[in-house]
């Protein structure tokens, strides 16, 4: 008989205590858990921290045989279960990384039953072998770690997580419970859809972390501008700090550490023997920067990251909210803070355009984008518009930069209408494409080699615009672009008219922008390079 019957409902409080230590359950925990332990199917929507773990691991225990968690994440598995071995939990898992000897004892215990865990990666349920596998042992329960993985709207797709559907009809009487810390309303639809978990309670808990406090700048020599925020508010701290490319996480953590800071690289390029141990010397010693690129720090449990930096724009806001998650799991004050700019964006269409897929891809990731951007420019509080993107409404929190420093909006509409005549001249010269850099420098009358090259010191706009400052003029570019009223475009960032663009340019609608905060003052001390 599969172990369906229902257990005592203490029993499961007996186990949170004996097993793991704990007094109590938290949130919604022992609703999921009593939901599983009888049967029933579990959606999990919880943030970071808030304790997915055991809302499979104790029915597991409850339940007659083997709970069998589905998860992406190869490099931890080991840790996870030596974790559990260490609370006399008898677990084990399946992946690509053993060999033959080690894959047939985890195979034969768990078939005499000697498991109460078994971790599997998604594509180990491709193999038919593992299914006839599991077919002649008892299972407790599917757990399916990560779920947002399986959807393709959302940020983080695995082909492999499409067969996860097929679960439900080879064992129709196992319950199965899906877990993620990061889902849109759309993406909650598309994991209840693919899954086939739509008659399963859904539990959806607060996104919010009210710990972290968000910040967003403008980029200006940003590895100064993180070194600034390093020494004056996380000394010693132990932080992760997110580069988009390899290159640029070499570049920052030579920086850092030859101002001072204990700081380790990784990314995928470096070898995996580098970075196991960068990440365990990141996990064992106090005080260590990690600086990564996104391969980093998912299902990295370190309870006291003080910081989680951007220095360059996440690809979107689910990614934003799932790295700045891993701050402040232990609930004390920390920070995410990011910079970003022009460049960032005409980095990430570059990148779209060149992208696999179809034409429906490119735009999914093109929106992503834009939310990521509208985060970045808003003049409300960050943390209402990243909750309204999960669908949470809520109200200005007084913990981010915008609650504790307002922005101060101003009519832009003039400088926009500046801005964008430039751009018109420009587009005039055909085969000519000019970024933003141009553009600004054309309306500061700027006589660049560039300017004089192009004859552009004889255009009618030129030194139109010295009512801004450089920096200014970067942001409202910045700011028209996250509000749809230019466009960039190809591989030198060339800017575009929207339709937007022309209601601007006829007078026919206001540009309301945010004012750029005053340059921070230069540190006192200059950071060597
Ligand atoms: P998530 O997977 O949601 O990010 P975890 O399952 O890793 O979160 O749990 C986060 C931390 O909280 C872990 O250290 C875990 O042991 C602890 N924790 C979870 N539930 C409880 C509880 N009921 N009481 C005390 N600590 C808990
Ligand atoms: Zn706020």
């Amino acid at each position: 008989p599969s172990g369906t019957a229902a257990a005592e409902p203490d029993e499961a409080l007996a186990v949170l205590r004996r097993v793991f230590g704990y007094d109590s359950f938290r949130g919604s925990q022992a609703e999921i858990i009593a939901q599983v332990v009888d049967g029933g199917d579990a959606l999990v929507l919880m943030p970071t921290g808030g304790g997915k773990s055991l809302c499979y691991q104790i029915p597991s225990l409850v339940r007659k045989g083997v709970g069998v968690v589905v998860s992406p994440l190869i490099a931890l598995m080991q840790d996870q279960v030596d974790a559990l071995r260490a609370l006399g939990v008898r677990a084990g898992f399946l992946n690509s990384t053993q060999d033959f000897e080690e894959r047939r004892l985890v195979e034969s215990e768990f078939l005499a039953g000697e498991l109460d865990l078994l971790y599997l990666a998604p594509e180990r349920l491709r193999v038919e072998s593992t299914v006839r596998l599991l077919e002649r042992g008892t299972i407790a329960l599917f757990a399916i770690d990560e779920a947002h993985c399986v959807a393709q709207w959302g940020h983080d797709f695995r082909p492999d997580y499409l067969a996860l559907s097929s679960l439900h009809e080879r064992w129709p009487d196992v319950p199965r419970i899906a877990l993620t810390a990061t889902a849109t309303e759309a993406t909650h639809q598309e994991i209840a859809s693919r899954l086939k978990l739509q008659d399963a309670r859904h539990f959806v808990a607060s996104f919010d972390r009210p710990n972290i406090q968000y910040r967003i700048a403008p980029k200006d020599d940003p590895k100064r501008q993180l070194l600034q925020l390093l020494r004056a508010e996380h000394p010693g701290d132990a932080g992760i700090v997110y580069c988009l490319s390899r290159a640029s996480v070499e570049k920052t953590a030579e920086f850092l550490v030859k101002n001072g800071v204990d700081a380790l690289p990784y990314h995928a390029g470096l070898d995996a023997r580098v970075r196991a141990a960068n990440q365990s010397r990141f996990l064992r010693e106090d005080g260590m920067v990690m600086v990564a690129t996104i391969a980093f720090g998912m299902g990295i449990d370190k309870p006291d990251v003080r910081f989680v930096a951007h220095l360059d724009l996440p690809k979107s806001v689910e990614g934003y909210y799932q790295e700045t998650g891993r701050a402040g799991r232990d609930g004390l004050p920390s920070t995410a803070w990011l910079a970003y700019g022009l460049q960032d964006v005409v980095q990430q269409r570059k990148m779209i355009d060149t992208s696999e897929g179809d034409e429906a891809h490119r735009r999914r990731l093109g929106q992503h984008v834009d939310a990521m951007l509208a985060l970045c420019e808003t003049v409300e509080c960050r943390r209402v518009q990243l909750l309204a993107y999960f669908g949470q409404p809520s109200t200005a929190c007084g913990n981010c930069d915008t609650c504790l420093t307002p922005a101060e909006s101003w009519d832009g509409t003039v400088p926009a209408q500046k801005l964008l005549s430039t751009v018109v001249r420009l587009k005039r010269e055909r085969n000519q494409k000019f970024g933003a850099g141009q553009i600004t420098d054309i309306l500061l009358g700027k006589k660049t080699a560039k300017v004089i090259q192009f004859d552009h010191d004889a255009l009618s706009v030129f030194g139109i615009g010295t009512e801004l400052r450089e920096a200014e003029w970067r942001g409202v570019a910045r700011q028209l672009l996250a509000q749809g009223l230019i466009a960039v475009e190809g591989d030198y960032g060339t800017l575009v008219l929207t339709e937007g663009s022309r209601e601007v340019l006829g007078g026919r609608r206001p540009v309301v922008l945010r004012r750029e905060p005053e340059k921070a003052a230069r540190a006192a001390k200059a950071p060597r390079e």
